[in-house]
């Protein structure tokens, strides 16, 4: 979560390069009044460093990522798209943009992916798979991208909380054939809004800077109203000041996530004593972003008087349980394409429900202070006399 917490100097200096040396906005063009500065161009470079990706293409948000992702993998209208029954509503609605077909995976008591019923879930339509490393826990990518493998469908890793995770030492988005990334002003690192697309296939990639951006090839022979096109696109381009403060806000994503690491382990110990509950399970080797930390109750009725108890210390929770209608299948009975491939929500996904309505997740900062953990110690103790 904490992106926001480390805003400091460091993004004003960036910023303010764009200002000082020529007030160019836009990632393109102007070359002789930029003086050389290029943000977002810079940002996809040093991402794609920083992963080991050969290129990445920044754009507006972790959604329209998704969106721009699946158009250049050229899932069409019709196709059916698998995604995991606890995901942000955002990953559907791309699904459901591209008009293909979204089809709901249980999780299972990692609150991710479950691969058993990823089997049962894959049809002759089937055309993607997207996990999601949900609030930065590792999905199983072994088993997803084995059975992937063996029906060959591709996969898109939905890392949108899993920036700077890795799970048997390999970066998370590193796994699929394709990953997107959030930096909104929730994420691990935030622009304010803003996204990446990565695609290991570079004339994919190829598609999806050219979508992005209304077809435009940049063709580096032409000039950019003389460019050359081969598609219609949309406009889904990140802006300049956002790739200035995506560049500090990189260079801090190892901090962030050893700082939350802290809080996280910090707050786990705090709780271990508490018998009735048990901390969410991760695949092994996992190297967690540790963005929320989940502990399971014995049912919705505790876990919602754990979240009363902790509002009441004046420690709140994080999408778990208050939270979970924009975070969970079983309620979006407001998407009809979902509701007709998938049933009614609020009698599906029983296995997803019945482990999600045990969670409660508390928030991690960077800032962790001694008074948070009696807080949270006082609230259980309320709960658990
Ligand atoms: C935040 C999020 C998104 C969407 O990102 P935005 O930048 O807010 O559009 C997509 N998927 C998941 C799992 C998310 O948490």
């Amino acid at each position: 979560m904490p992106g926001f917490e480390a805003i400091g100097e460091e993004e004003k200096i960036e910023v303010n390069d764009v200002f000082e040396s020529g007030n160019i906005l836009f990632r393109h063009g102007w070359d002789a009044q930029r003086n050389g500065v290029y943000k977002v161009k810079e940002f996809e470079s040093q991402f794609s460093k920083f992963f080991g990706f050969k290129d990445c293409l920044a754009v507006t948000s972790g959604t329209s990522a998704l969106k721009v992702a699946m158009k250049a993998m050229n899932i069409n209208p019709g196709d059916e798209v698998i995604t995991q029954a606890f995901t942000f509503v955002a990953t559907v609605e791309a699904i459901i943009e591209v008009g293909a077909v979204p089809v709901i995976c249980e999780i299972d008591e990692t609150l991710n992916m479950d691969a058993e019923d990823l089997k049962k879930k894959i049809t002759s339509k089937t055309k993607l798979i997207i996990p999601v490393h949900m609030l930065g826990t590792p999905a199983d990518m072994n088993k997803i991208m084995e059975l992937a493998k063996c029906f060959k469908i591709p996969v898109l890793e939905d890392t949108a909380w899993g920036c700077g995770g890795r799970l048997e030492g390999k970066n998370l988005g590193s796994f699929g054939d394709a990953s997107t990334f959030s930096f909104d002003f929730g994420k691990i690192i935030t622009t304010g809004e803003g996204g990446m697309v990565y695609l290991k296939d570079s004339e994919a990639l190829a598609r999806a800077k050219a979508y992005h951006d209304h077809g435009h090839e940049n063709n580096p022979i032409l000039p950019r109203w003389e460019d050359s096109r081969a598609s219609s696109g949309f406009n889904y381009r990140m802006m300049e000041l956002q790739g200035a403060v995506g560049l500090a806000q990189l260079r801090k994503l190892n901090q962030i996530i050893e700082a939350q690491r802290k809080t996280f382990s910090d707050l786990a110990s705090e709780i271990s004593d508490f018998k009735e509950l048990r901390l969410r399970k991760s695949p092994n080797n996992s190297f967690e972003t540790c963005d929320a930390l989940v502990f399971m109750t014995s049912g919705l009725e505790e876990s919602r008087k754990c979240r009363e108890a902790l509002l009441a210390e004046g420690f709140g929770t994080k999408i778990l349980p208050e939270a979970i209608t924009w975070h969970f299948a079983g309620t979006w009975d407001h998407m009809k394409e979902l509701v007709n491939r998938n049933g009614n929500p609020s009698e599906s996904f029983e296995v997803s429900r019945n482990y999600l309505h045990q969670c409660v997740a508390l928030p991690v900062s960077i800032h962790q202070d001694n008074q948070r953990l009696i807080k949270l110690r006082n609230a259980l103790k309320k709960v658990f006399k």
